[in-house]
């Protein structure tokens, strides 16, 4: 069935300036690590990014192994963008990655200008356009010069198959070197993907900081811990979780008694606001204004419809946060 954007797609979504660029991304994203491989239904694939896309979401986010078979994430989203969103390039923030092993010999992986030029180039043959908007080193080379590394995501800018430069995973120091390197080539760094969520707080520590300082934008991954930080462990493992599926990245010995325990205190408190605990996941980390977005997955509509609902209602008192904060201080 042909597909027309909601009319209204712009109405609620709020956009927040990406560090002290020129690019607004909206305040949730959606990434398509898992759920969108060769492994999973077309339809549902379709129906996520046009409800995603109705939704004001303008940005997806994609990296070069997401599947799984790795490249087949990019090439669902190459024929979504085909024969649903094909009018629609200039109203699309698209990025991918390049950092992790992709193919095989020593040029498929880490951070060398040949591997990240190479795997820019595959990428937008597998989706199918000319330019990403955002490309990312999607983690830092110990054995790589920061310097070539960041020389690459310049070219890859001046070669204009990229828009703007990302990091990914960097830490706060060698997020300053790579932010001082790109500054002098001339094409700042837009922004920093880190893991962060209630469950893993370590960008607090320094990194926030430094992408202040910066003017760095920052779109923190898993920002529900893979699920973790939702209602879908409660009451065990469901058949058609990530942490039962035997591809994901979500194991199921996480999934511990104690865990679900803490989940069940933050459920509480999320469920006093009105809230589901997504939506209080997702709040908590926006509550923080250095933050541009946050990047969610879904394996189905109604999450993405429950996850942009989080907008309706982003305060925290001082008593809540303080609640939260003895919770996720607990061992
Ligand atoms: P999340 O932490 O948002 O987890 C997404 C999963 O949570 C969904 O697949 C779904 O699980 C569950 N979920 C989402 N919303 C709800 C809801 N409202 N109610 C119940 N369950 C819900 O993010 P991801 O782990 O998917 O990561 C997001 C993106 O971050 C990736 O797609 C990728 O773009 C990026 N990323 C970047 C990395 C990097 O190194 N730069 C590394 C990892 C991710 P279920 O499938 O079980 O239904």
């Amino acid at each position: 069935m042909s597909y027309l954007p909601a009319e209204n797609r712009y109405d609620k979504m709020k956009y927040h300036r990406c560090g002290k660029s020129g690019l607004l991304l909206p305040a949730i994203s959606l990434g398509l690590w898992h759920n969108f491989g060769e492994v999973d239904t077309m339809e549902n694939c379709r129906a996520l990014i046009r409800r995603a896309f109705d939704l004001g979401i303008t940005h997806f986010d994609l990296a070069n192994n997401y599947g799984p078979p790795p490249g087949s994430a990019e090439l669902t989203f190459g024929r979504i963008l085909k024969t649903d969103l094909a009018g629609y390039r200039d109203e699309l923030i698209i990025s991918s990655k390049a950092g992790y092993p992709m193919w095989n010999g020593p040029y498929g992986d880490w951070g060398s200008k040949k591997s990240l030029i190479a795997s820019l180039d595959q990428s937008l043959k597998r989706i199918g356009i000319d330019y990403v908007d955002i490309f990312y080193s999607h983690r830092p080379d110990p054995d790589t010069p920061l310097e070539e590394t960041m020389g690459a995501l310049d070219l890859a800018v001046r070669q204009g198959k990229a828009l703007y430069a990302g990091i990914s995973n960097y830490a706060p120091e060698q997020a300053g070197g790579a932010a001082v390197i790109l500054k002098q080539l001339g094409t700042p760094c837009l922004i920093h993907q880190p893991k962060y969520s209630m469950l893993n707080r370590w960008i607090e520590d320094g990194l926030l900081d430094v992408l202040e300082d910066e003017g760095i934008g920052c779109i923190p991954f898993t920002p529900l811990a893979q699920g973790l930080l939702t209602d879908r462990y409660m009451n065990g493992i469901p058949e058609d979780s990530r942490a039962a599926k035997s591809w994901g990245f979500l194991k199921r010995d996480t999934v511990t008694d104690k865990l679900v325990e803490k989940l069940r205190s933050l459920n509480m408190i999320a469920g006093k606001r009105g809230q589901t605990l997504a939506q209080m996941a997702l709040a908590w980390i926006l509550k923080d204004p250095r933050i541009t977005s946050v990047l969610i997955g879904a394996s189905r509509v109604e999450q993405i419809e429950q996850n942009v609902a989080t907008l309706d209602y982003l305060e925290f008192s001082d008593d809540e946060l303080a609640r939260i904060d003895k919770i996720l201080a607990q061992d």
